[in-house]
């Protein structure tokens, strides 16, 4: 294995014994060997999350039956767990709901803004955003009927500017995401959000690798409306349900379209006629996953004693340890970042592109470093604070560097496809 000089292995052992995070690692169960650098599509278990579980199905569900959704207060969970996400998301009180799936929720914030904007037809996105958006705009737009919902791309991939031209009057909706899933490019929620209102236009940001991930200012920045995932720097857990946050100033006039008896205003009078709960309640649908529901509930504990500025001067600095590091490995010059090294332009992932990088992907899961892969040609490495070191990063590096010089990643067996990439 390509060894990195020892002086920077003892740099990154001094910022790691200098880190204000360094405690949280052990909250964490992480596996042997492993520098899991994914936390970004999955989050990894915290401990407490494994004691939840065991108390729900142990305790709560298998002794107390029914009555848990008293006296364990299931019922609340879904207002619990958002009021948990909320200062996350720089959200006052009586905002964030979990509940369902992010593009559920997605489809009923969208529905929503369409409805408050009578004459305006185009919800404007990004061409490259993450396909659940689009294909749910694209869901809406089949129900409301082409005349009345068209989705309106722009690649601005390369020209950032062209995002922001096409913020017109005609738009009714802007539906972005602010950390792009394959690239990591970062945008200018507050900016963004502000050109649309100029236009009359209304924002729905996808959160789905912001949130856990980077400080959040949905209040102070006026947003609408934002959904995203609480399995990714949430760590739920797989399948974990996601937030919504529809601002407070809008509750009274909303209309979602998926009206269930959780949503109601007294779910249990069983009336005929559907009236919907005020505030944020209105977003609930069905009866809550309590399972999964808990076990993100207790998972949002790892938060409860850290400052997400921390995090974010810890994930800028780790994603900067690992390209430099990449730079300084000749054998590594095959890789193209295609991330903005700005720290205002990148979230908390880096993307290369190469032509081989499903199977540089493969054979470094194989040597222990756990990336992940986007089609076409993107390795993708997600840097999680909480539970990362520093001193992770120089060895990921340089067991990546030895697949690359090695032609370790050529063998056949990484060639294959698996179902989930
Ligand atoms: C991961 C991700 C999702 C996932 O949506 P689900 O409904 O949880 O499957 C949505 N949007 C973005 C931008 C994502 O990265």
């Amino acid at each position: 294995m390509t060894m990195l000089p020892d002086l920077t292995k003892t740099t990154l052992a001094l910022l790691d014994a200098t880190d204000p995070l360094a405690f949280k690692r052990e909250a964490f169960v992480l596996p042997e060997n492993t520098i899991y650098l994914d936390g970004n599509s999955l989050g990894a278990m915290p401990k407490a999350a494994a004691a939840r579980a065991h108390q729900v199905l142990n305790e709560q569900w298998s002794q107390d039956l029914i009555k848990s959704w008293n006296s364990h207060q299931w019922i609340d969970l879904p207002q619990t767990v958002g009021e948990k996400i909320a200062p996350l998301l720089g959200a006052a009180p009586g905002q964030v709901i979990c509940c369902d799936s992010t593009s559920v929720n997605l489809f009923k914030v969208l529905s929503c803004a369409m409805l408050m904007q009578p004459g305006r037809t185009k919800i404007l996105s990004q061409a490259g955003n993450f396909p659940t958006d689009l294909y749910m705009v694209q869901g809406l737009a089949s129900l409301l009927g082409e005349q009345n919902c068209q989705l309106v791309l722009v690649d601005d991939s390369v020209d950032q500017q062209a995002l922001e031209h096409a913020i017109t009057p005609e738009i009714a909706v802007l539906l972005l995401t602010q950390v792009d899933f394959r690239s990591g490019r970062l945008l200018d929620m507050q900016r963004l959000t502000q050109l649309a209102h100029e236009q009359g236009v209304l924002v729905i940001w996808d959160l789905a690798h912001s949130a856990g991930a980077l400080p959040i200012e949905l209040d102070a920045w006026q947003v609408d409306f934002a959904v995203g995932c609480g399995y990714k720097y949430l760590n739920g857990g797989p399948g974990a349900p996601a937030f919504l946050y529809a601002a407070s100033r809008h509750h009274a006039q909303l209309t979602q379209p998926l009206t269930g008896w959780m949503g109601h205003n007294t779910p249990f009078s069983f009336a005929t006629a559907y009236q919907k709960a005020p505030g944020i309640a209105q977003f609930l649908s069905g009866t809550p996953a309590i399972i999964a529901m808990s076990v993100l509930d207790a998972a949002l504990a790892v938060f409860d004693d850290i400052d997400m500025q921390d995090v974010r001067y810890k994930s800028l600095a780790l994603s900067h340890c690992f390209h430099q590091l990449v730079e300084k490995q000749p054998g590594l010059a095959s890789l193209a970042l295609i991330t903005p090294l700005h720290p205002n332009a990148r979230g908390s992932q880096l993307a290369y592109q190469h032509p081989q990088a499903y199977a540089l992907c493969q054979a470094l899961i194989k040597r222990g470093v756990i990336a992940d892969f986007r089609a076409p040609n993107i390795l993708r490495l997600g840097f999680t604070p909480l539970y990362l070191r520093y001193v992770d990063i120089g060895n990921a590096v340089a067991i990546l560097a030895d697949i690359v010089n090695s032609q370790e990643y050529l063998k056949p067996e990484y060639a294959v496809k698996h179902k989930v990439t």
